[in-house]
């Protein structure tokens, strides 16, 4: 296959879609201009403007209190010499609507991670998604915006999206935990464990068809699979919740960009074809 010299990368990711027959779809949803022009998801910086937070700031927040970290919340995880305030598991499992679990979790201080973060990182997108993904963690523009996949790599996801002829408001997005590690490390499986409780509530008032979780961290948090996500990507999994969903494991947009390469590229395409089409199937 000739190779051709690409202004950006997405331009590449374009052309990869195009030899594999596919580009009558991205070119409905691609538009590919050449650096800087490269249009960005223009979200509000100001936390109060966003809709998801306006309306969980707007909520009477419970009251933080110390407790034991219950099965719900993930496993038992005490950090010595904080206080380790969190909403109850009775709290979290009443949560009403997405806003209500934001409102009630917002203040969390957990793990260690709470107090080293600038924002919360709740989630964002269309509160009964049929599909959602599920990624690590809040990166520093994540941290500064509040928002999830906002960086380079959320431009990619963002692509990603586009190329299956969704929008990023028609899906939901959310981390395995809220609030940043520092450095942009991978968070400790009990930093996770301690925030898994509110992700799977999240599933559940979703309740979306299929979640596609992103690179490894969420597989072996989430569903408890260890094995590399190299071997694992593209074969269905289940995640066992409220009820039994569906799950699509892909690589990390983050790592796409840095194995940039014809065959990466070929099998993320191919898992977010699978998912799309699970999507299609059971309306
Ligand atoms: S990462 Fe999760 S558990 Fe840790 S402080 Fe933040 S919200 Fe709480």
């Amino acid at each position: 296959m000739e190779k051709r010299p690409h202004e950006h990368p997405f331009q590449a990711w374009a052309d990869t879609l195009q030899d594999l027959g596919v580009m009558g779809l991205v070119r409905e949803t691609l538009t590919l201009p050449a650096l800087p022009a490269l249009p960005v998801h223009v979200r509000p910086t100001e936390p109060s403007l966003h809709p998801v937070a306006s309306r969980a700031t707007s909520q009477p927040r419970p009251p933080l209190v110390q407790v034991p970290v219950t099965a719900a919340l993930g496993s038992a995880y005490v950090i010595p010499d904080q206080p380790g305030a969190r909403p109850s598991a009775e709290t979290v499992a009443g949560a009403v609507n997405l806003a209500d679990l934001e409102g009630c979790i917002q203040g969390c201080l957990a793990c260690p991670l709470g107090p080293g973060r600038f924002r919360f990182v709740f989630g964002e997108g269309n509160p009964k998604a049929r599909l959602m993904f599920i990624g690590e963690g809040p990166g520093k523009d994540e941290d500064q915006q509040g928002l999830p996949f906002v960086g380079k790599a959320g431009e990619l996801l963002d692509k990603m999206i586009g190329a299956i002829g969704l929008t990023r408001e028609q899906v939901y997005i959310a981390n395995v935990v809220k609030c940043r590690p520092p450095d942009n490390r991978t968070p400790t499986s009990q930093e996770a464990q301690a925030c898994l409780g509110y992700l799977r509530r999240q599933i559940e008032l979703i309740d979306p068809a299929v979640i596609v979780t992103l690179g490894a961290t969420p597989l072996r948090e989430l569903l408890g699979v260890a094995t590399g996500i190299t071997k694992v990507r593209g074969t269905w999994q289940n995640l066992v919740a409220h009820r039994s969903i569906p799950v699509m494991p892909t690589f990390h947009p983050a790592y796409v960009l840095r194995q940039y390469t014809d065959d990466v590229r070929r099998a993320v395409w191919a898992d977010l074809k699978a998912a799309k089409a699970w999507v299609d199937e059971h309306p």
